[in-house]
């Protein structure tokens, strides 16, 4: 693979009175674009299905996008890396900016986000070709094959991908002739259209294509450690002591991972971590985006889709500052808002509670003019100052990317604390 793109040596005609040819006659281009799940909220065919029940909602503040999302497009057969075309030492391609698609557009769904990918110059050679994207677009990663599909004999062929929850798909293609419903993971031509192909990415396919974290890359990416803190109390000459734990992350991290087997209930739940003394509370609907935007993912699958890191990260800050109680609100989710949760790389803290110095603390500010502001004085809001003080200078988190409602703070971290993690 060399590092700059192929030149397209030109079109010439095949029609079918013309000498047939051994060789492809064209260069092939493919271009792909990808229109985000809208929200469930003013979406008229989740209120068709549904009414106005708004528990089965899944997508509810902010609309799925996916600027920097990591992908490449790969020869199906090889597996070798076509697209970004200089992808030495894995380097992967990242969705563009968003572009708006209001709700009055031709799908009507709602307001959509819309990236659209540059057009892909594909080898002579090559026949198929699929995508891998988000988590799965790492190369230790690449599992899943995400449209497989025959290139066709054209010179553009564009490829349009319809995000949506899977329980609409059908409404969704019913309301959007000549678009039909299709079978899972493929693509079709579009009725009507010269050289244009589209297919759903809906939540059961978000599940096939998120890595789940089995055990060996539980360890890979949290290798025991041992963890030293200050005690709470007590000297000794003069000295505060300290406290070792020395923490197997695979057994440590087994309650959360084993926890929701079989289960897609919204009903808040916790999970005992007895070597650290610290209980994480997953709050009502935790795990709803995941759960309702798909068929069939379980609360466990969505938790076997949240990196370790993240778990490791917030429990090692807790275990530290002698927090008891973490709350968690969301771990892994497909379509909504950014890409981190997405990937499985984002954590979002609600409260937490140290029953020892009776410290108990809602991540929440009291309004716009907390942004970006310092963190509450008392020892709560310290405690706070010191549990962000403690993520952000972990290797393993990525410091930028922990957003509170106080310091760095951004669109829509007001009522909690959201934690990024190193993706791989
Ligand atoms: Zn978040």
């Amino acid at each position: 693979m060399t590092g700059t793109p192929q030149t397209p040596i030109g079109i010439m005609t095949c029609g079918q009175n013309q000498p047939t040819q051994d060789v492809n006659c064209m260069t092939r281009k493919v271009s792909f674009v990808v229109y985000c799940a809208p929200l469930d909220q003013g979406n008229s065919m989740y209120s068709d299905v549904y009414g106005n029940d708004t528990s089965h909602r899944g997508v509810t503040d902010s609309a799925s996008y996916l600027t920097g999302l990591p992908y490449v497009v790969v020869n199906a057969d090889t597996n070798d890396v076509i697209y970004p075309y200089n992808s030495a030492n894995g380097v992967t391609a990242r969705f563009p900016a968003k572009v708006a698609l209001p709700g009055n557009a031709s799908l009507h769904d709602g307001t959509r986000w819309v990236h659209s990918l540059p057009p892909i110059n594909i080898p002579d050679h090559v026949t198929r070709i699929t995508l891998h994207i988000a988590s799965d677009a790492y190369r230790e990663n690449r599992r899943f094959q995400l449209f497989p599909w025959t290139v066709p004999d054209a010179a553009h062929s564009k490829v349009r991908i319809y995000e949506l929850r899977s329980d609409l798909q059908d409404k969704f293609a019913a309301r959007n002739p000549p678009l039909a419903n299709l079978p899972e993971n493929t693509l079709a031509a579009k009725q009507g259209a010269d050289n244009e192909y589209y297919g759903y990415l809906n939540g059961d396919l978000w599940l096939k294509i998120s890595p789940e974290y089995d055990d060996g890359a539980i360890t890979r990416l949290c290798p025991p450690e041992t963890l030293t803190r200050t005690a709470l109390h007590g000297q000794v000459e003069g000295e505060p002591i300290s406290e070792q734990a020395i923490v197997d992350w695979m057994a440590v991290l087994q309650p959360i991972y084993a926890a929701g087997a079989n289960s897609r209930s919204m009903a808040p739940f916790n999970v005992r971590i007895v070597e650290l003394g610290i209980t994480v509370s997953f709050a009502d609907r935790a795990l709803a985006n995941a759960i309702n935007t798909s068929n069939r993912t379980t609360v466990q699958q969505a938790l076997r889709r949240t990196s370790p890191r993240t778990f490791a990260a917030l429990l090692k800050a807790a275990w530290r500052l002698h927090i008891d109680t973490v709350a968690v609100s969301s771990s892994w989710r497909p379509m909504l808002g950014s890409s981190l949760h997405k990937m499985g790389i984002g954590l979002d803290v609600v409260r937490f509670d140290d029953g020892q110095e009776n410290i108990h603390f809602l991540i929440h500010n009291h309004g716009p003019y907390d942004r970006n502001h310092a963190f509450p004085t008392g020892p709560a809001g310290q405690k706070m100052a010191a549990l962000y003080q403690e993520l952000t200078a972990d290797h393993e988190v990525s410091g930028s990317a922990v957003y509170t409602p106080w310091i760095n703070w951004i669109q829509p971290h007001d009522t909690h604390m959201h934690v990024t993690v190193k993706a791989g």
